[in-house]
């Protein structure tokens, strides 16, 4: 793609992004609510935008990457808005987690002005966005998808589209967020009973991690889980929490009970309750610590 591009939202994916792509050669102009955050990638060649309305040029391509819906919605809805700004043939390739209500929304309101919405939400944390090892999952028009597509290609490993229907691929990623939540949950009570019985809590996650569950959810957050270890933050716990909601708010929607995701919301709860709003999402597994009389005195 020779034209520059749009990014808006420079946070713990946004950066690393914005970064592969200019790394693959793609003009990018950027900009971030917090300015300062967009310092790293000038120096990279990329051009700053004076407000989130100047990423967008008529026709051209926006991504966002910010954290949730009513951000999203803030910065494409109404006159100064990117729907407004992109107008007839633009794209905006919308990659947070939001819910599948609100991308209907955001594409009806693309569509009232000749544009295209592509939803694009990913899996993978901050240091797999750096190694372009995202996964996304993409739904919205067939052309625009294709257009964008080198976009993706920059920024992630693999893609798996889930059709045209707008909100279908955040669908697929609420889905994956609430697995992951319910494996953290699984492994924190699990490893407290170890605990509790005198085993190794890092010795029942290693051994489940190369045997029963070994893949990448049940490593990584194993190890974290195991040694209660929560900090740095790569998904802080109040963007767990948004997507536990959104998952909620989703399955209520079409009428899917879904008693385990409530249960975690209520670990999050618990856990913003105790001051952890700093901590990676990992830190819910706390609330199986504290309930066994083994957490924070
Ligand atoms: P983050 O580090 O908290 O960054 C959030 C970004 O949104 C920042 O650029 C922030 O600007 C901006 N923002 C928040 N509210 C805003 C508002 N009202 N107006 C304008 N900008 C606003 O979050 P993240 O971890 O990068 O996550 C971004 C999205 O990706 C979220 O939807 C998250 O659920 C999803 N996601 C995250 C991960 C992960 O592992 N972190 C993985 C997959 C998907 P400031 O810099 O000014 O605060």
């Amino acid at each position: 793609m020779s034209d520059e591009i749009g990014f808006i939202g420079l946070g713990s994916m946004g950066l690393p992004m914005a970064a592969n792509l200019l790394a693959a050669g793609i003009k990018t102009r950027v900009w971030n609510r917090t300015a300062g955050k967009a310092d790293p990638l000038l120096a990279k060649g990329a051009n700053r935008a004076a407000s989130f309305s100047e990423t967008a040029t008529p026709g051209g391509v926006v991504i966002t990457m910010l954290a949730d819906d009513g951000a999203v919605e803030a910065v494409t809805i109404g006159d100064e808005g990117i729907a407004a700004r992109l107008g007839r043939d633009g794209i905006h390739v919308s990659m947070s987690t939001i819910a599948p209500a609100t991308a209907r929304r955001l594409a009806a309101c693309h569509a009232e002005r000749g544009g295209f919405y592509v939803a694009a939400p990913v899996f993978g944390r901050p240091d797999n966005a750096e190694r372009r090892q995202l996964v996304v999952c993409t739904s919205g028009p067939s052309a625009a998808k294709q257009r964008i597509r080198p976009l993706l290609d920059a920024m992630g490993r693999a893609v798996f589209d889930y059709g045209e229907e707008p909100g279908a691929a955040n669908v697929a990623k609420l889905c994956g967020n609430f697995l992951i939540a319910s494996a953290l949950e699984a492994m924190a009570e699990a490893f407290t009973m170890a605990e509790k019985s005198g085993l190794a809590r890092e010795q029942v996650a290693e051994m489940f991690g190369k045997t029963l569950f070994a893949c990448p959810v049940y490593q990584r957050y194993g190890e974290m889980i195991a040694r209660k270890q929560h900090t740095p933050a790569g998904f802080k716990l109040p963007l767990g929490l948004k997507d536990v909601e959104l998952v909620l708010k989703t399955a209520g929607e079409v009428r899917a009970p879904m008693p385990l995701a409530a249960l975690v919301r209520e670990r999050l709860i618990g856990g913003l309750a105790r001051g952890r709003d700093e901590m990676d999402w990992s830190a819910l597994a706390l609330g199986a610590l504290d309930d066994a009389g083994l957490g924070e005195r």
